[in-house]
């Protein structure tokens, strides 16, 4: 598939680059390297993310190019869509993008449904970041210190610093030759991980008074209120790693957040530890993700959500 992808890039001119919507360093980095890949072939490249970059991203370079408005859609001969597993995870902009005549995928979910003919797909992939570098390196490209950088943005976040499951030989090795290219991988940390608005925190404390645990103490949750945010000024993007913390707790096995979209409609992040699959609990509620990471919506009272969610979790088993 990789090289039907190069054909694509070099008989065509104008790309719009996109991602899901609520964009992670695996969106973000994915996307912008492409897009310094792209014009270094002279190619014309726009990015366009539904939603603002998080702060904590925005040292990534290029990315001030980032349009949160979908321009016309007849300005491009072909449309990336990076780390989604269907066309509608990018947003309102899918019926626009649709319509762009040559679309191609690259994404490394489990539960991509296969929605574009032409797609670099692998469950496998620590990453879309560790994709785009195997394009990269088939299009035989100097890596750049920016293409380096976001690529290892990208590894970094999705396998929670080198931690997950998906932390395999290949990711490590790639994330070395991302170093070598002029990856600094310590101040790529302290940017993601150690620039916290202090609103985040101040949030952080209140959310934690939230802490439950469930199914005898294998399932941890915490939730997120409209009214939890507004209380400590913080952006909805400040809840980025909360998911991850029932999960430390000994003996828990999954952890939920639930964050609230608006009244009872909530955004869940699943996370689990080892086998246990939240994919499949996702995908029973419309959504999807991997094994050890997943997500999806559900509308209704909290306390109704949480039971279901709950209930599936307990007959997943
Ligand atoms: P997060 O909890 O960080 O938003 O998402 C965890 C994983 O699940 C990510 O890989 C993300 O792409 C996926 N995911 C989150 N929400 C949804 C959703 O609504 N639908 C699908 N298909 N995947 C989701
Ligand atoms: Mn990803």
């Amino acid at each position: 598939m990789i090289p039907r992808i190069t054909d694509i890039i070099n008989q065509n001119r104008t790309f719009l680059i996109t991602a899901h919507e609520r964009p992670d360093g695996d969106a973000l980095g994915s996307e912008l390297a492409l897009y310094h890949m792209l014009t270094a072939r002279g190619k014309t490249a726009t990015v366009y993310n539904q939603d603002q970059t998080p702060g904590h991203y925005r040292f990534l370079p290029g990315t001030s190019v980032i349009v949160n408005e979908l321009p016309a859609t007849e300005c491009f001969d072909v449309a990336f869509i990076l780390d989604c597993s269907e066309l509608e995870r990018v947003g309102r902009g899918a019926d626009q993008i649709r319509k762009i005549r040559q679309m191609i995928n690259i994404d490394h979910h489990v539960s991509n449904g296969g929605f574009c003919e032409v797609a670099l797909l692998d469950a496998c992939a620590s990453s879309t970041g560790e994709l785009i570098y195997r394009l990269a390196e088939s299009m035989a490209l100097t890596l750049t210190p920016e293409m380096a950088t976001n690529l290892y943005a990208a590894l970094l976040t999705d396998t929670g610093g080198f931690r997950y499951g998906n932390t395999t030989r290949d990711c490590l090795l790639i994330a070395g030759r991302l170093v070598e290219a002029g990856a600094r991988p310590q101040w790529i940390s302290e940017n993601i991980y150690e620039s916290t608005p202090l609103a985040k925190i101040r949030l952080l404390a209140g959310v934690l008074e939230t802490l439950s645990l469930d199914l005898n103490g294998k399932v941890g949750s915490m939730v997120v209120m409209q009214e939890a945010l507004a209380k400590a000024g913080a952006l909805p993007e400040y809840t980025d790693g909360f998911e991850d913390l029932p999960r430390t707790i000994m003996g828990v096995e999954a952890s939920i957040l639930f964050s609230e979209l608006e009244a009872d409609y909530y955004k869940l992040s699943l996370r689990s530890k080892g086998s246990f699959n939240v994919e499949r609990v996702a995908r029973k509620f419309g959504g999807g993700g991997h094994v050890n990471a997943a997500g999806c919506r559900i509308r209704g009272e909290l306390s109704t959500v949480k039971r279901l969610v709950l209930a599936e979790i307990e007959a997943l088993g």
